[in-house]
């Protein structure tokens, strides 16, 4: 089975399906469905982006048992980085890792179990996962699609990603009163006013030194009206992306108002909810048990820092997690996968697929 798992993946990495390459997309889709022929599906299409939903019985029906969801696009690499290479027992690419060798496995676990199985079963293949997913996974949700519980084949090293942090994009402003620098007592510099608002924040959020499950708060720009030297600014501000824990996704933006001097107005642009699945649920509690019998360290619950498509389940109540094989370097020069943890992730996918009923 690896020999077609690596086959598939391989071909897959060729195509360069970043998120402006519509074709491309296209094309990745079309390959992957032509290893589905002969099951049921729906193609669903929002604002030109594309995306499928392949199931095991035939009829009208949107809620599974199982859904299998992964993304076909990728973050763009360099043009050589889409010639996938073999190197010992890692595959090299751009979207190796992230998450096309995955998508195989998901494709060939499918097959292998979709006609023994008697519960409904769907693959949800989607395309613009690295852009937010809206079009996609979200889109196919708004249409109905339920399921008792999803893994998305996000890579994590055998780990299972129960929880990730929610995102917060914010622009704060301030003003202040305009003046000559020669008379700074007769203006007020609202870069000054920010700046004590800024150290403010600084306590409350303190910049981890190394990883951490905790809220972080990084201040990505900063800005004035002002453009000479002799002039007091009298606007300032700043955006901010805050990663807040699930824990906290009920006060995050009242703690920021609260810190909020007065005359500072708050502007939230982007509020990305967190999302966290019990570790005592069922589905969770027996991945992980299948998980420990085909490896040595995977199986852990782990904390996501950055998002994916799992959060629009859980939003609608559906547990969504993320579980995937060996890799390292996404979004570098060197992003892979390991090849023999492809094997045991389509072993481990089918065996937790085949013990439901
Ligand atoms: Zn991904």
């Amino acid at each position: 089975m690896i020999e077609k798992i690596l086959e598939f993946s391989k071909k897959l990495i060729l195509i360069k399906s970043t998120n402006e390459n519509k074709k491309a997309l296209d094309d990745a889709l079309r390959f992957s469905l032509s290893e589905l022929k002969e099951y049921p599906k729906i193609i669903f299409e929002s604002k030109g982006v594309k995306s499928v939903l392949i199931f095991n019985k035939k009829g009208n029906f949107k809620k599974f048992k199982i859904i299998l969801n992964g993304h076909l696009d990728v973050i763009p690499g360099k043009e050589n980085q889409y010639k996938p290479v073999i190197k010992g027992n890692k595959l090299y690419g751009v979207g190796s890792a992230d998450m096309k060798a995955s998508v195989s496995c998901l494709i060939f676990a499918f097959k292998e179990v979709a006609k023994k199985v008697n519960y409904p079963l769907a693959l949800q293949l989607v395309t613009d996962e690295e852009v937010g997913g809206f079009n996609g996974t979200k889109y196919q949700i708004e249409k109905g699609i339920r399921s008792d519980f999803v893994i998305v084949g996000e890579s994590t090293n055998f780990n299972i990603e129960n929880k990730a942090k929610g995102i917060l994009w914010l622009k704060i402003f301030t003003k202040g009163k305009t003046g000559h620098s020669a008379r700074p007592w007769m203006g007020e510099n609202a870069i000054l006013k920010m700046n004590t608002f800024l150290q403010k924040l600084k306590e409350k959020y303190p910049w981890p030194k190394k990883e951490k499950w905790v809220t972080t708060l990084n201040i990505s720009s900063i800005k004035t009206n002002n453009e000479a030297f002799n002039k007091i600014p009298d606007y300032c501000e700043v955006w901010c992306d805050i990663r807040y824990i699930p824990e906290e996704k009920n006060q995050i933006l009242k703690n920021l108002k609260k810190l909020l001097p007065k005359g500072f107005i708050l502007k939230t642009l982007v509020n990305e909810s967190p999302f966290y699945v019990n570790e005592r649920n069922p589905y969770v509690k027996l991945l992980v048990k299948l998980i420990k019998r085909e490896t040595k360290k995977g199986g852990k619950l782990i904390g996501g820092h950055g998002s994916s498509d799992a959060r629009h389940f859980t939003r609608v109540s559906c547990p969504a997690v993320e579980f995937g094989p060996i890799y390292g370097g996404i979004g570098s020069d060197n992003e892979w996968v390991d090849i023999p943890s492809l094997e045991k992730y389509f072993q481990i996918l089918k065996n937790f697929l085949f013990s439901l009923h």
